[in-house]
């Protein structure tokens, strides 16, 4: 018996097996939750399909979170699907290259926010409010992933800071708006993983070894602990958790001089 037995879940941002949204579809399965995925493009459509054979073969579908169109698309394919949604994995991210290293007032541009804003951070609620309809009366969950940045400056990290930023606050006002249909919103910050999206931050190497170095733990966050971490905020154990975000980091974020092999 698992603590999500009976559950649907729809799990976006799976583009690897490295992927934090690997991890924590794997979680939902193995705890009872079917599952469903999305790709955003057709290279990744097989990559996806063959992840979705290894977690119960759900349903898979193609979703572009900067189109609206396909928003309301992957939400009317999921419907032939399934009658209900329980819980929704928000983990994706964007912003270009060139400016996650070096000057933040330098290397951001206009265009460069916008688009990091709109993918990482507006597309969780235009997910919820797609989502809201198959959500009601379950008790439903919607989970995104952040990270530090959005909290504290961190080098190279740039222009995702202010996005993970009003992420972070979208989830406390989604969980205040959604609050009365029973619907929790909480977020996961994770420490850093070595993933495609973070191979685009400038020296990420150091990221993770100055993390393992400095955390209590004295080691990297794995996905599988995200995933759990996932399963149990999206489970009925947490009943009573919304607008909160919960640090997934070995307890990178509570230490100020780290240990003295950091730095
Ligand atoms: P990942 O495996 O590269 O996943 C990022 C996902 O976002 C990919 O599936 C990517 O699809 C998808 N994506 C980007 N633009 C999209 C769009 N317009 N529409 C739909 N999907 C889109 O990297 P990850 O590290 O697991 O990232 C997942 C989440 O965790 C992100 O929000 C990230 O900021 C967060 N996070 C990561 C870390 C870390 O250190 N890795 C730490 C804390 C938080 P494509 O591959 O097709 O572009």
């Amino acid at each position: 018996m698992g603590i999500l037995d009976g559950k649907k879940a729809l799990v976006t941002g799976v583009a690897s097996n490295r992927s934090i949204a690997w991890g924590i579809a794997q979680a939902l399965y193995s705890q009872g939750a079917e599952v469903a995925l999305t790709y955003q493009n057709d290279k990744l459509k097989s990559r996806v399909q063959q992840c979705a054979e290894a977690c119960g073969n759900g349903p898979t579908m193609p979703l572009d979170v900067t189109s609206g169109e396909d928003i309301a698309n992957a939400f009317a394919e999921l419907g032939k699907h399934w009658d209900g949604l329980d819980i929704l994995v928000h983990a994706v991210g964007f912003a270009p290259r060139e400016e996650l290293e070096g000057s933040f007032v330098d290397n951001t541009t206009r265009d460069g926010w916008s688009l990091s804003q709109d993918i990482s951070a507006y597309s969780f609620a235009a997910l919820a409010k797609a989502a809201r309809p198959m959500m009601q009366g379950r008790n439903a969950s919607l989970l995104t992933l952040t990270y530090l940045g959005g909290e504290r400056a961190v080098p190279n990290y740039n222009v995702m800071g202010p996005a993970k930023a009003a992420l972070e606050a979208s989830v406390r006002y989604m969980a205040q708006d959604l609050g009365a249909e029973g619907i929790r919103v909480n977020g996961i910050s994770a420490g850093p993983v070595r993933t495609l999206a973070a191979s685009g931050i400038g020296d990420f190497r150091r990221m993770l070894d100055y993390n393992a170095a400095a955390a209590p733990l004295k080691r990297n966050i794995g996905i599988d602990e995200i995933g759990n971490a996932g399963a149990f905020l999206a489970s009925d154990l947490a009943s009573g958790i919304t607008g909160e975000i919960l640090h997934v980091d070995c307890g990178f974020h509570a230490i100020a001089l780290g240990g003295n092999e950091a730095g």
